[in-house]
């Protein structure tokens, strides 16, 4: 058996085979991550006993998983190495939550797989060093979003619980209660909660307002998101284009006609909502601004907005990432990473959304590498492989 062009520039071969002596298992890496408040792990004591069960061997950086409420002792006791310098950046495959910083980047090797939230649409230039350091890079966000890829949805896994945590963020923001109470003294009203994107995060933040007692209402462009709507128990405003869902059930962008018609809706809806959180997000753009910086001063004084999309341009004029900015009585929430402050809930999902990805990149008895570019998810979340960027929508027009 012969040692791969990558095997050898990585120097994991030692030189004997199968029949000559050992191979040495291959190394999976988890280092800590260094962006500004990034709390999540990419593997949990959970995953690294399963990576260890499928011949690999995972190395934790030392602190990795302090964030998420996993300590060094419960990663050893699951089977890790625990490296107190940057030895997860030699391994084989190298598992991160977000893109690599550009210390990181200047660790990757030839050969290496490197897999994580790479973030390639406002990382463009990133996608290039990947492909000019020889690594073959997977983008988590990319996965076509199939039935059989739902075990590793990343994106669904975070806007999951993200969509949850905005609604706890907002009541917090809130100075008033959500349900009815009923004393002697009166009756207090239940807040009125407004969805802004009925999708994955959309929908767990309605049910999450409906569980606290609101009452609760939600717009989306696609028309599946009504029905979806209306079976948490929540009602649909708005108007829906009956083409506004891609083939990949994406939401496209509104025509200017389609955008006044929403306005006119939104504006009026706006004036009677206590809380708004919103949602809305096209895959690959900026995302759309729904809410003006008009619509927010006819609001009620004590109203909270809190923008989910703040990240990718939001969702409302005036919203600052990561700041609470009051406006007119109302307070304006720029949610900045939610699913890193739900840190140990998102990383255990996280976690096992890696490991069934890796899985499939592991052939189960050689317990070697094997990309098989012919299974639509490897292929739709592959960024570069061979020094080339690969994947249809980033690499260079023929
Ligand atoms: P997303 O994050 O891209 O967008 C969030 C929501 O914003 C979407 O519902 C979108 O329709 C909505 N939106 C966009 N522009 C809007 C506008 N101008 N006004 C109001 N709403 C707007 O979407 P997502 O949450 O990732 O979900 C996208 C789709 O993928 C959904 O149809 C979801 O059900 C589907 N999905 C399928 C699977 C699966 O089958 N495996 C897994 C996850 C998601």
């Amino acid at each position: 058996m012969q040692p791969t062009s990558d095997e050898r520039s990585l120097g994991f071969w030692n030189g004997s085979g199968p029949s000559g002596g050992d191979v040495l298992a291959m190394k999976i890496g988890i280092p800590k991550e260094r962006r500004d408040d990034e709390r999540r792990a990419a593997a949990s004591a959970d995953t690294v006993k399963r990576y260890k069960g499928l011949g690999l061997e995972p190395v934790v950086e030392a602190g990795a998983g302090e964030g998420a409420a996993v300590s060094d002792q419960a990663f050893a006791d699951a089977g890790a190495a625990i490296s107190p310098d940057g030895a997860a950046w030699d391994a084989e495959i190298v598992l991160k939550v977000q893109r690599p910083t550009d210390e990181e980047l200047a660790r990757l090797k030839q050969g290496q797989v490197l897999i994580g939230m790479l973030d390639p649409y406002n990382s463009r230039e990133q996608v290039d060093a990947y492909a000019k350091a020889g690594v073959t890079a997977f983008s988590m966000e990319l996965l076509p979003r199939t039935t059989r890829a739902q075990a590793m949805d990343v994106l669904s896994s975070q806007a999951n619980l993200a969509g949850y945590k905005a609604v706890v963020d907002a009541m917090a923001a809130y100075g008033r209660v959500m349900p009815m109470m009923m004393t002697a003294a009166g009756t207090v009203t239940p807040a009125k909660v407004f969805i802004v994107g009925a999708g994955v995060a959309g929908l767990q933040a309605i049910a999450t307002a409906r569980r606290m007692g609101a009452v609760v209402t939600a717009t989306d462009v696609r028309p599946a998101a009504r029905e979806e709507t209306e079976s948490l128990g929540a009602k649909f405003v708005g108007f829906v284009p009956s083409d506004a869902a891609t083939k990949g059930g994406y939401a496209r962008p509104l025509t200017p006609e389609e955008q006044a018609e929403q306005a006119k809706m939104v504006a009026e809806h706006l004036k009677t909502q206590d809380i708004v959180v919103t949602t809305a997000q096209i895959p690959g753009r900026k995302a759309p601004r729904i809410i003006t910086a008009e619509m927010v001063r006819s609001m009620k004084p004590g109203a909270v907005v809190l923008d989910m999309a703040a990240e990718s341009g939001g969702n409302v004029e005036g919203s600052v990432l990561g700041e609470t900015v009051t406006v007119g009585g109302v307070k304006l929430v720029g949610a900045k990473n939610l699913p890193s402050l739900i840190a140990p809930a998102t990383t255990v999902l996280y976690a096992r959304n890696l490991l069934n990805f890796v899985t499939l990149l592991i052939d189960p008895k050689s317990k070697e590498l094997k990309i098989d570019t012919g299974d639509e998810l490897i292929k739709g979340t592959l960024l570069t492989q061979g020094g080339a960027v690969v994947h249809d929508a980033f690499k260079p027009a023929a």
